[in-house]
């Protein structure tokens, strides 16, 4: 292929690829926060039972302190009993430990109802467990490829630069001129592939003897729709 073809190819190659990594310098940190979002979202979705967990053992301990307090009490009012003086105090001390007792009963009927909505919400609270651990260890995988890529584009971004400033001092001024206007003007995109008679920029067809022409010809040829340079490759044959 003709030389100065083959330095616009790679010149618009540099172009493009500077045009991607300043694209993904501007989208990839919206998109780690938005996989971020998602995570916590899924995280406090799958957490739910969890929580309601916790506040169950809770309540557990609580109704089991309320026991214990009340036992203490018990102690206290029969070593009292011990020391009544009439009958009508005896009866009343003994009101009272019949109280305890059918309060401790309700506490004891809660405990029971806890304890079983505890093992039911076990099994949730587990598979919550595995189901979270899945996701999480998929999204940290993600989130290390993007922060990877993110890390690196600003070397890459060099890279490309110096590749094209070392490039553009091959390309005769006038010719570089020439695409870069044509550049500015199609998307970034000033040198175009033509295959099997269709540009590759605009997908127009090219006339079969501007074609023939491009297959042959040492000129630097436009595409008459796109005004693009253009040039033949078969698409068929690795390049
Ligand atoms: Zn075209």
């Amino acid at each position: 292929m003709k030389e100065q073809l083959l330095l616009l190819i790679e010149l618009q190659e540099c172009d493009s690829q500077l045009v991607m990594f300043d694209s993904k310098k501007k989208y990839l940190p919206h998109k780690l926060a938005r996989l971020d979002e998602k995570f916590h979202t899924f995280k406090e979705e799958t957490e739910q039972n969890k929580i309601k967990y916790d506040e169950l053992k809770t309540r557990h301990s609580e109704s089991e302190n309320k026991i214990k307090k009340i036992n203490e009490g018990m102690v206290k009012t029969k070593e009292r009993l011990l020391e009544v003086k009439n009958n009508k105090e005896y009866q009343a001390m003994l009101k009272e430990i019949e109280t305890a007792e059918a309060s401790r009963g309700d506490v004891e009927t809660d405990i029971i109802k806890i304890l079983d909505e505890l093992d039911k919400l076990f099994v949730f609270v587990k598979k919550d467990q595995v189901t979270l651990d899945e996701y999480r260890k998929q999204y940290q995988e993600e989130k290390k490829l993007m922060e990877t890529e993110l890390n690196s584009i600003d070397t890459d971004y060099t890279n490309w630069e110096q590749k094209r400033n070392d490039l553009i001092k091959k390309v005769p001024a006038d010719l570089l001129s020439r695409y870069e206007k044509i550049r500015n003007r199609n998307n970034g995109v000033g040198v175009i592939s033509v295959w099997k008679a269709v540009c590759n920029g605009c997908h127009m067809n090219i006339p079969p003897q501007l074609y023939n022409e491009l297959q042959k010809s040492a000129e630097l040829l436009a595409c008459p729709n796109c005004n693009r340079i253009m040039y033949f490759q078969n698409m068929e044959k690795p390049v």
